[in-house]
């Protein structure tokens, strides 16, 4: 190690070490069990390590990663992880980080290539998704840094609307409102509180049978709280909902917001996509309705983590929701991103999202996701098969739930057992008070052979 990095001999030898690493990873990811925890005195030795005095060799650190770290991974990758919405990571995404930190620009604004491939990547997705070109959007950690942003838009606007000046004077006097059913994702409630509207401000409104949000419901919640003097703020409605894929009849929600001048946030974080398909783009098509979408492509387009979506209609809105360049100054030509969000230095987290877009292109995800949803399909109708289990219905987009026919203690037990013996990965939830086995189907590696095994284990 000296003042002067490494030789160009020297990335290529450690690079080849890597690659290495990454192919030898990916190929046995499909061998071990889905899942095994890590050991306990690896554990205490990671807590108890001093930080390291002297530089070690970059083969040293190659060696740690191999033995402690590539050997315990949370199981996503492997074909049957079936937890959460966690894909496997697109392979030109992996070699895109790598790119983008060899760069390693700030993405905050500029005239570099970075900054006009994130623009391209936000107007794809636009497109993608049936929104005007002309509306604005960033890369994100991740839906709930979406949601934060989009809902901060959200509260400018409300603001506007009864002549306060959030910015300027805080939330003093002013009782905003947000809608959404029990369903929604949990980072809203977070945003909520973040934004200091209080956790009061969150309104709950009820699902139908198959979990949906009740339209009428919604309105009559609305209509009271302006009666009683409050000022709806925002509707989330979800298209795929985490426990059971729900979709919200978005259609619906959009005409009620529109008629008492409510934004809508629509949370595709994993159903959005779902768009492209055949299968769903009827119930997906009035997404474009949202004022501002949350989509995440680490999610169902296997991006590799982290990378949300956020985008939002209306791109004047947004930019006064955040910029501190003074109006006066501002230029149109080309904004400096920042002026749009919460970061000022921003990573080329575009680099893998528009590598990923080129290599599947929107043909290829249409397929996958369509796949996807086949395989949920052909797994329910085994689940449907046998006497003992019981299938939550309808199921939606690639998500399945089921139980056993017994109660939530031996359903719990089940869980377990099926995550510790490795061969397969689910995740659990209460739906109508229940307890019930979840499985969400994001891997394009996955096969009916796998669905097989997955049955054995269950
Ligand atoms: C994952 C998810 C979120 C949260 O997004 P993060 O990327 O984890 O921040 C929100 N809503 C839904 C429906 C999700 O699946």
């Amino acid at each position: 190690m000296n003042g002067k990095g490494w030789s160009p001999a020297e990335v290529r030898r450690v690079g080849a070490k890597v690659v290495d690493l990454i192919a030898g990873y990916l190929e046995r990811l499909g061998d071990g069990p889905v899942w095994k925890p890590v050991p306990r005195a690896l554990i205490e030795a990671w807590q108890h390590a001093a930080p390291p005095l002297v530089g070690q060799s970059s083969d040293e650190i190659l060696e740690a990663f191999a033995r402690d770290i590539a050997p315990y991974p949370f199981g996503n990758g492997h074909p049957r992880f079936f937890g959460w919405v966690n894909s496997p990571p697109t392979e030109i995404g992996i070699f895109a980080d790598a790119l983008a930190a060899a760069m390693n620009p700030s993405v905050a604004g500029g005239d570099h290539a970075a900054v006009y491939v994130e623009r391209q990547v936000v107007r794809w997705f636009a497109e993608m998704l049936g929104f005007r070109a002309d509306a604005m959007g960033l890369l994100v950690s991740g839906s709930s840094a979406a949601a934060l942003t989009g809902l901060a838009v959200a509260r400018l606007h409300a603001c506007r609307r009864i002549g306060r000046d959030v910015r300027e004077d805080g939330l003093q006097g002013v009782s905003l409102r947000v809608y959404a059913t029990a369903e929604a994702h949990s980072c809203h409630q977070k945003a909520v509180e973040l934004l200091g509207l209080g956790r009061k401000a969150m309104r709950l409104v009820p699902s139908d049978a198959v979990l949906r949000l009740d339209t009428d419901r919604l309105d009559a919640l609305i209509r009271e709280d302006i009666a009683a003097g409050h000022q709806p703020m925002a509707v989330i409605a979800s298209a795929g909902t985490v426990n059971t894929g729900a979709i919200d009849p978005i259609d619906r929600i959009a005409d009620i917001c529109a008629r008492h001048g409510v934004w809508l946030h629509v949370d595709g974080a994993y159903g959005a996509p779902a768009v492209l398909t055949e299968r769903y783009g009827d119930a997906l098509q009035h997404i474009n309705r949202a004022d501002s979408l949350a989509m995440d492509p680490h999610k169902w387009l296997s991006v590799p983590v982290e990378n949300g979506l956020i985008l939002v209609r209306d791109a004047q809105l947004m930019r006064d929701t955040f910029s501190l360049v003074p109006a006066y100054l501002r230029t149109d030509d080309e904004p400096w991103l920042s002026e749009y969000g919460i970061q000022q230095t921003r990573g080329f987290r575009a680099l893998k999202t528009w590598m990923a877009l080129r290599y599947h292109g929107v043909d290829g995800y249409k397929q996958r996701i369509t796949n996807d949803c086949m395989l949920a399909e052909r797994f329910a109708d085994q689940i449907r098969r046998r006497a003992d289990l019981e299938l939550w219905s309808p199921s939606s987009l690639s998500i399945v739930c089921f139980r056993l026919r017994d109660s939530d203690d031996r359903n719990r037990d089940l869980l377990k057992s099926i995550q510790h013996g490795g061969r397969a990965f689910l995740s659990g939830t209460v739906i109508d008070g229940r307890f019930w086995l979840r499985c969400c189907f994001v891997n394009h590696l996955t096969t009916d052979a796998d669905i097989e095994i997955l049955m054995r284990a269950i």
